[in-house]
């Protein structure tokens, strides 16, 4: 009898929602899987720590948009989440092999960590221990030709033909490109802050979860004036030497916030230093992490999300190319 095929989709699943299911069907489909097991992780090492659900609240909704749908191809895993601490998904294959000895595994992944796979904790393990899907995302074209592979992975593949290739362990590469479905889980979660519908974004299950548990208000809940938190934050930049510090009132303007700061850093290194001066201020004296950060790899424009208030640090060089006080400038300025 043949092994049985079983995929293995992680991920933060901050909240779960349609982009992930179509990715983990079309890929059970395609590749003829015989099971997927949705693993949310219960802290992604490589993401600095966050304000928002609970681990047992993201496996709570990974369970409730798993359960609507057809059949039991697809399961929920709470491996990540009961072994605690940083996730590495090394340790999850080591004990998924254990309890499934014959199991040939499929680890699915976005084509977003294509060029940084190789930065996960012993990946030369992983694919001798699992064959790996990369599936398209919006925003992240596949490589069609072999010259356009990561050099990681041109290193390691023993033969490669357009969609597939065998990697020299022995185990199998798969590009799976989707009927790409345009959603993050970091545009729910601004929506739902704000109060808004999500039932486009994830099942009405999630969305009814989110807003019983209030799973997304909280930052906002710990931060009595946000007017006087923009002030607070603005201080500490300036304190830490950004240039041309602006904020704004743009509740009144289609935002996805009620203020925002923008400011800049004088290189990338600054601007990575300032993101962790105000995180860190913020978190001692509110008590509360950033409900996201994002682009915090590169330096270059840094996002650190605080809900009500959303603040924009650019290297100084490139700030120019964004003119975002433009947008704002039917908001209101506030004064620092
Ligand atoms: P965030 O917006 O918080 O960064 P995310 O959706 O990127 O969230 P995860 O929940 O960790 O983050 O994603 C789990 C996996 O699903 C990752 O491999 C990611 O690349 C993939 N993924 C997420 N959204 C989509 C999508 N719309 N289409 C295809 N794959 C996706």
């Amino acid at each position: 009898m043949a092994n049985e095929k079983i995929g293995l989709f992680g991920g933060t699943f901050n909240p779960i929602h349609y982009g992930h299911l179509n990715s983990m069907e079309s890929v059970a489909e395609k590749l003829k899987l015989d099971k997927v097991l949705v693993i949310p992780a219960c802290q992604n090492p490589l993401r600095a720590k966050t304000e928002g659900p609970t681990p047992q609240e993201r496996l709570q909704m990974a369970k409730l948009a798993v359960g609507t749908l057809d059949g039991d191809l697809i399961q929920v895993s709470d491996n990540e989440i009961k072994r605690g601490g940083d996730s590495y998904t090394i340790d999850t294959l080591k004990e998924l092999s254990k309890e499934h000895a014959s199991a040939d595994f499929f680890l699915i992944i976005g084509g977003d960590n294509l060029n940084s796979f190789d930065g996960w904790k012993d990946f030369e393990d992983i694919i001798s221990m699992s064959n790996i899907v990369f599936t398209s995302r919006p925003g992240n074209e596949l490589p069609k030709t072999e010259r356009r592979l990561p050099s990681w992975l041109k290193d390691r593949l023993g033969d490669f033909d357009l969609n597939t290739g065998l990697f020299k362990t022995g185990k199998t590469l798969h590009f799976v490109q989707l009927d790409d479905v345009d959603i993050s889980s970091t545009e729910i979660r601004r929506h739902a802050r704000r109060g808004l519908d999500v039932r486009k974004y994830t099942h009405p299950v999630v969305d009814d979860y989110i807003k019983e548990h209030q799973i997304y208000d909280r930052v906002g809940k710990k931060i009595p004036d946000f007017v006087e938190f923009t002030k607070y934050c603005a201080k500490i930049l300036d304190d830490k030497g950004a240039i041309n510090i602006q904020a704004f009132d743009v509740s009144k303007i289609e935002q996805p916030t009620d203020y925002t700061i923008v400011c800049s850093g004088t290189s990338s290194r600054h601007v990575l230093s300032l993101m962790d001066y105000v995180s860190h201020g913020v978190k001692d004296d509110f008590g509360v992490y950033p409900q996201g950060l994002e682009g915090n790899q590169d330096g270059r424009w840094v996002i650190v999300d605080y809900g009500g208030l959303m603040i924009h640090i650019f290297y100084d060089f490139i700030r120019n190319e964004y003119q975002l006080e433009d947008l704002w400038r039917e908001g209101k300025r506030i004064e620092l």
